[in-house]
């Protein structure tokens, strides 16, 4: 069953909830006992509003009770003074790793979900935390995959092998043969249980017309799901990228989510979101995210600094840092590092804070981290893996940019719902309330606060105290339990039903 609507989501949650507590499944008696005991702390839920001290009690993978009054359970965890979130919900993460999974955790991300790029096929994604995952996590299926696969007959496995891009997946318009196998792969990974489609255009910009755009939006029409785009970029902010995005939504009545938007709208913000605002109200069904991160990072020799970067980030060298030592560059150094050192990581600041934080303090903008894939600690990476607590510790806190109940139904509530319109296990996530997933985050609201940075990104987070996944303790007293595997794979599929031998819809 698909839902349409948002007050559906609600109205099916309490339905939910009253079958289950008539068929006395779950729901604890006056002397009955839960097997874990939240007690004493303030539990935001921001869906209902709920800003109180409160008990909470878990049974198997459910909240079955969130009470002022005493609960025993086998197990008690004290919470004064910290605070009782449900658990961060990423929609925008390309870390399927055991150690994106371990920092994210360590973030309070209970779900994490790759959205933009997807994969193909999608019940085949992240073998390297498939069985032992940490976190709950998911995938779109990723029409780069599809189109790398129709043009170049490449799967996404042998790339991530080591097998390099033809670069004609890039720059090549494709023919009528190719875009029937992509749709039609399109069609079978949605129906085998795909979290919508990404749909990462800017990469493609070249090759990509619009044609080949309007087919993935009308795909996702047809079947009633979420396209998630990074648009194209234009020079300095250009907003043709997100004008087409719009107009093509329009035309199809796809429903799509735009990727990271301060990144693309720089100094255009204001009238990014405006046009958001304005589509909207004109029918469409459209929503965005934020990361709270100013720069964006690559290797020095990376084709990001061959074209014309100075003028599409508006930026000159002394906004680029070698990541190494934090230095700022001129363009001796530029041009000396460049030549001697092209596996260097470099970081462009293209971002004015403000830019990111009009971005943050909009009304349903969601946030996200997009962590880029962490294997090891070698890896030069950005420090994403800190994104959640840097909303709370420096923006909330420090800055005073949101209120915690707004910035928290940014993780949680608003995520999970933009999820639940079209695929229905996200119905019971995102919530503190009798009846949802047992995913929670327990965190200090004086000391949370991020510790990864541009030069050394494998750092945790300080202050998450506590995080549950799916009823089980997974981080305890701040520190990661090694053995705990508790995440599981979201696919939009029945319960019971094992892709890729249904085509069928919950
Ligand atoms: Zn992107």
């Amino acid at each position: 069953m698909i839902l349409h609507g948002p007050r559906a989501v609600p109205f099916l949650f309490l339905l939910g909830l009253l079958l289950g507590l008539a068929l006395g499944c779950q729901s604890p008696s006056e002397e009955g006992t839960v097997d874990l005991v939240i007690r004493g702390g303030r539990v935001i839920d921001p869906a209902s509003g709920l800003d109180a001290i409160r008990n909470v009690g878990i049974t198997g993978d459910r909240i079955v009770a969130v009470t002022e009054g005493p609960l025993r359970g086998a197990r008690t965890i004290e919470a004064e003074g910290r605070v009782v979130s449900p658990g961060f919900i990423d929609l925008h993460t390309h870390s399927p790793t055991p150690l994106g999974h371990y920092y994210q955790l360590a973030d309070g991300v209970t779900t994490a979900l790759e959205l933009e790029a997807g994969s193909y096929p999608v019940a085949r994604f992240a073998p390297e935390v498939a069985g032992a995952a940490r976190i709950h996590f998911g995938a779109s299926v990723g029409w780069a995959s599809t189109r790398i696969e129709a043009i170049a007959g490449m799967s996404i496995e042998s790339l991530l092998a080591g097998g390099s891009v033809p670069i004609e997946v890039f720059t090549r318009i494709t023919d009528a043969s190719e875009r029937a196998q992509m749709r039609k792969m399109l069609e079978n990974d949605l129906a085998n249980g795909a979290l919508g489609i990404g749909v990462p255009v800017d990469y493609f910009s070249e090759g990509t017309d619009e044609d080949e755009l309007r087919m993935i939006f009308e795909v996702t029409a047809a079947a009633d799901s979420l396209l998630y785009i990074h648009v194209r970029r234009g020079v300095n902010g250009d907003p043709a990228g997100l004008r087409e995005a719009l107009r093509l939504a329009k035309e199809t009545g796809a429903s799509i989510h735009v990727c990271h938007i301060s990144h693309n709208a720089m100094r255009n913000i204001e009238l990014f979101l405006r046009e958001i605002r304005e589509a909207r109200a004109n029918g469409v069904d459209v929503t965005t995210e934020v990361l709270p991160y100013n720069a964006g990072s690559a290797l020095i020799s990376s084709a990001v600094f061959s074209r014309n970067w100075q003028e599409v980030f508006a930026i000159d060298y002394a906004d680029v840092e070698w990541a190494a030592t934090g230095m700022r560059f001129d363009e001796a150094t530029w041009r000396e590092y460049r030549l001697k050192y092209p596996a260097g990581q470099v970081v462009h600041h293209y971002l004015k804070p403000e830019w990111t934080r009009r971005a943050l303090v909009e009304p349903g903008v969601i946030v996200v981290s997009d962590l880029l894939r962490m294997v090891d600690e070698e890896s030069r990476v950005a420090p994403h893996n800190g994104a959640f607590t840097r909303i709370l510790g420096r923006h909330v806190r420090e800055a005073g940019d949101l209120d915690l109940m707004t910035a928290l139904s940014k993780m949680t509530s608003l995520p999970a719902q933009r999820l639940a319109k079209f695929f229905p296990s996200f119905e019971n996530k995102g919530r503190v309330a009798v009846g949802a997933d047992a995913d929670l985050t327990i965190f200090n609201p004086a000391t949370v606060i991020d510790r990864a940075t541009y030069g050394a990104p494998f750092q945790t987070a300080d202050g998450i105290s506590t995080v549950i996944v799916a009823g089980e303790v997974a981080l305890d007293e701040g520190r990661v339990l090694e053995d705990v595997f508790a995440g599981r794979r979201i696919l939009n599929v029945a319960e019971g039903v094992l892709p890729p031998d249904s085509g069928e819809n919950r």
